[in-house]
């Protein structure tokens, strides 16, 4: 491996933190958004989409980084690997089966992965990718599509603290908060603790905005005027405004809190009835993407989850 990032960081006169190439694998909503900050803060940053033309990469050219047409040709030499991808399925396919990352990264690269796909998973992960000399963080995010584009999320990471040290660099160039919550599984686990504050937060917003409708005052209020009191959320003040405008476009999809609502139950041996708010959220979550016709999304699932508030109409 490379000298790390972390060593070859204030290179003098120039924002650089060193020439070792950063790949960036899944260049959708979320990654788009923080390969072009990797690279706009003067990184070594190769990106790769599984499917060409997206708007992700020609934003991250235009940043500044360059995009590869194979995963191969993204990865080899490089010192770090993030990806952001979908569901534990596209993870896996990515990272560890044949013609993935695991074939071609060099041995000691780190790679840490941003998408949503529970503890259980990430622990294989780790192990497979430990078992072929590399080293595997699950690093999941919070601050929605907004903290991507400014460089804010919270970034939760499980694995080894000389992994962890290695990517830090590169992932405070993305995040605000970013922390090291204990071994493989652990950023995960707090993720999906996490995506629980999410979604029953967002049955208080439908249901506060339902009330002041019913009651006759003005909905506008209950964002305006309760955002900053006791009641007051991150959902409330973001996501509020734009369920007053009908503006359902994500964010973070509803299909994607879907699956990390599905998550949470596979990772606790599918038991909902211990959680009984979270099985609430997402019998309401469900209910608005069945209206479409799909229980695991179909168009409305590529709305974002303040779509929610169908549900109520
Ligand atoms: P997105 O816009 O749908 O982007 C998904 C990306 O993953 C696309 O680049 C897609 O490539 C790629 N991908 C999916 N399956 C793949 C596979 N099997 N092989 C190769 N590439 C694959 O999703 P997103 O909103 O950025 O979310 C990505 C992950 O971050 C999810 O796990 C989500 O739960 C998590 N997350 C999202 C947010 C948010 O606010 N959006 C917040 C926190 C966490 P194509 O272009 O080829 O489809």
């Amino acid at each position: 491996m490379s000298k790390g990032i972390e060593n070859s960081e204030h290179n003098s006169g120039s924002n650089r933190v060193g020439n070792d190439k950063i790949a960036y694998l899944g260049l959708g909503l979320m990654g788009e958004a923080m390969a072009v900050n990797l690279a706009k803060a003067g990184l070594n940053v190769v990106g790769w989409n599984r499917t060409p033309g997206k708007p992700g990469a020609a934003a991250l050219i235009a940043a500044g980084g360059k995009v590869e047409k194979t995963i191969e040709d993204a990865v080899k030499d490089a010192a770090v690997i993030f990806t952001c991808l979908g569901d534990v399925g596209d993870v896996e396919q990515v990272l560890i089966e044949k013609g993935g990352v695991c074939d071609y990264a060099p041995n000691g690269a780190v790679i840490a992965d941003f998408s949503t796909i529970g503890p259980d998973a990430a622990k294989r992960i780790y192990d497979s990718l430990k078992a072929k000399g590399m080293y595997f963080l699950d690093a999941p995010v919070t601050g929605g599509d907004v903290g991507a584009r400014n460089g804010t999320l919270t970034i939760m990471v499980g694995g080894d603290e000389t992994a962890f040290q290695k990517a830090l660099p590169a992932l405070e160039k993305m995040g605000k908060n970013v922390k090291l919550c204990g071994p493989s599984g652990a950023g995960q686990a707090l993720k999906l603790c996490n995506q629980i504050l999410c979604a029953v937060n967002m049955i208080s917003v439908c249901e506060a905005l339902q009330l002041a409708k019913r009651l006759g005052v003005d909905e506008n209020f209950v964002v305006d005027v309760l955002s900053a009191g006791a009641g007051g959320s991150w959902a409330l003040s973001n996501l509020g405004p734009r369920i007053l405008k009908d503006d359902f476009a994500p964010g973070f999809a509803l299909k994607h809190m879907l699956k990390d609502l599905r998550l949470v139950f596979e990772n606790i041996d599918g038991n909902s009835d211990s959680l009984p708010g979270t099985k609430l959220a997402q019998e309401l979550f469900k209910k608005v993407g069945e209206d479409n016709g799909s229980d695991s999304g179909g168009a409305n699932g590529a709305r974002g989850t303040q779509a929610m508030k169908l549900a109520y109409d």
